[in-house]
């Protein structure tokens, strides 16, 4: 099958977050399975984009509200990433450092749907599927049905994957010109709550829609930021399917950004030598527990907890464990996390920014990941954590349920607690510098965690059976 993935972000060309880990690995895994699939994503002006050569593959325009936008679609030529990558450059919006966060995000992300769709429209042949990927790309189907200009393509089926339901990208209806003519019968399809909801729209005019874990799925039955009602009306066509990680990129044996390469075999010596560089560079102390937090500082991670919780830690555990934080996000939580710095000089440190190296690092050297998420579609630190020999510390909800099971639980291997609150998570702490203490079960646990097998060649598979079940 032929299968068209429309993302905003895809790894290593440009990523904010899972969704490009997942984007740049579930195509490399559907080709090895024997079929055909591509990415096309916004050119965004990344150093993937400037390190590698690029052909251009077609070129056209079309009319957005008042203005005519000129588009280059352009290849990667050496297929490097194990999958055709396509961007779209449409000049003056799209060719800019970041991938989110400017004041036309909404005009950017409506230019590049219609830009995909119009290239698709202008394909000798038709795909099998076109798989799109959060709201920014959740008008597609739509414009495949019901705009005039496209809905000859309206017969190719259309799977939308929600990573995250918090984010919809809402817009008001005085952009509707924003969208190419469409059928005004259809108008009931971009409506939700008196303004045009893409996500709400792709899980109207998708084929079938998916999450990315059951969990989160059942969760948004009765909590998904105002979109419940639909989730319960069109529950039929909606499926979780656990995101897998990438065991290429994400391995402790040839990964390349960490300090010491490691296995199964010798895991002790490999982490230590990880950790040591960490403790270095962030003046910790490698005798004790290192518990460590990787993501977004924002509220569905529960980091506004964090700075609370952390303090009560060192002062309630008599400074017996150390934290490392790396994240960014809410400024208020950057500051308060910044301050905690020179209050608990070796026992924490904080670095603010993304650094791709050093979270791998961490994954690596660390004793303890901990995510105490509000909420958590499906989560991929746990994953990549135990991968490395890294306990995960979670809260249960979404793919962190699905995924972590408590170490005092028939096969368990994790820490698991149930609210986000403070409270929680220090009572998690306390357990986790006990299971520091016991060696024997810690080295028992970091086996069984290294063992787990997250990888995509499971989910890649349930895509594929969703596809062909929509293609027959
Ligand atoms: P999200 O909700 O942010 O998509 P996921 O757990 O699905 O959360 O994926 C997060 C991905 O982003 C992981 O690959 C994680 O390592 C990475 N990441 C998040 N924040 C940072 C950061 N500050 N620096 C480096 N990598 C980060």
């Amino acid at each position: 099958m032929e299968i068209i993935h429309v993302s905003a972000e895809c790894y290593p060309m440009a990523k904010a977050g899972g969704l490009a880990d997942v984007v740049g690995a579930l195509p490399k895994y559907q080709n090895q399975l024997g079929h055909i699939a591509k990415v096309v994503m916004p050119m965004h002006r990344t150093k993937f984009l400037y390190d590698n050569d690029w052909e251009v593959v077609h070129k056209s325009s079309f009319v957005m509200g008042p203005n005519s936008f000129e588009y280059t679609i352009i290849k990667e030529q050496t297929n490097k990433l194990g999958f055709d990558l396509y961007c779209v450059d449409i000049n003056g919006l799209l060719d800019r450092e970041k991938i989110y966060s400017y004041s036309d995000d909404t005009e950017r992300f409506c230019a590049f749907q219609i830009a995909v769709v119009d290239w698709l429209s202008k394909w000798q042949h038709r795909p099998d599927i076109v798989h799109v990927h959060d709201h920014h790309s959740a008008l597609i189907p739509f414009m495949m049905q019901h705009c005039i200009a496209y809905n000859h393509l309206a017969a190719i089926p259309t799977v939308l994957t929600i990573h995250n339901a918090q984010y919809q990208g809402w817009m008001g209806w005085d952009k509707q010109n924003y969208i190419p003519a469409w059928d005004i019968r259809s108008w009931g399809n971009l409506d939700w709550n008196d303004t045009i909801n893409p996500l709400a729209c792709g899980i109207k005019c998708a084929a079938r829609v998916t999450t990315v874990s059951p969990s989160y799925m059942e969760e948004l039955v009765y909590d998904a930021n105002g979109l419940e009602k639909l989730f319960q009306y069109e529950k039929s066509k909606c499926v979780g399917i656990l995101n897998g990680i990438d065991n290429e990129t994400w391995s402790p044996v040839n990964d390349t950004y960490i300090t010491d390469n490691f296995s199964i075999k010798n895991f002790e010596e490999g982490k230590l030598i990880n950790k040591k560089t960490l403790c270095k560079e962030f003046g910790l102390d490698i005798k004790k527990p290192l518990v460590v937090f990787i993501g977004r500082l924002v509220g569905e991670k529960s980091a506004d907890l964090l700075p609370r919780a952390i303090t009560d830690a060192l002062r309630d555990l008599d400074g017996a464990i150390n934290f490392l934080i790396l994240g960014s996000g809410d400024a208020n939580v950057e500051q308060q996390l910044l301050a905690l710095n020179n209050s608990f000089v070796g026992y924490y440190n904080s670095q603010i920014g993304y650094n791709e190296k050093l979270s791998h690092i961490m994954y690596a050297g660390a004793d303890f990941l901990l995510m105490p998420s509000r909420i958590e579609p499906c989560g991929l630190n746990q994953m990549y954590a135990m991968r490395y020999g890294t306990v995960p510390i979670v809260r249960r909800t979404g793919g962190l349920k699905d995924t972590v099971i408590d170490y005092e639980d028939p096969g368990g291997f994790g820490i698991c607690f149930d609210r986000a609150t403070v409270w929680d998570i220090s009572y998690s702490l306390h357990r986790a510098v006990k299971l520091y203490g016991d060696k024997n079960k810690l080295s028992k646990i970091i086996k069984k965690l290294m063992n787990i097998d997250n990888s995509w060649e499971k989910s890649a598979g349930n895509y594929i059976s969703i596809y062909q079940q929509l293609s027959t």
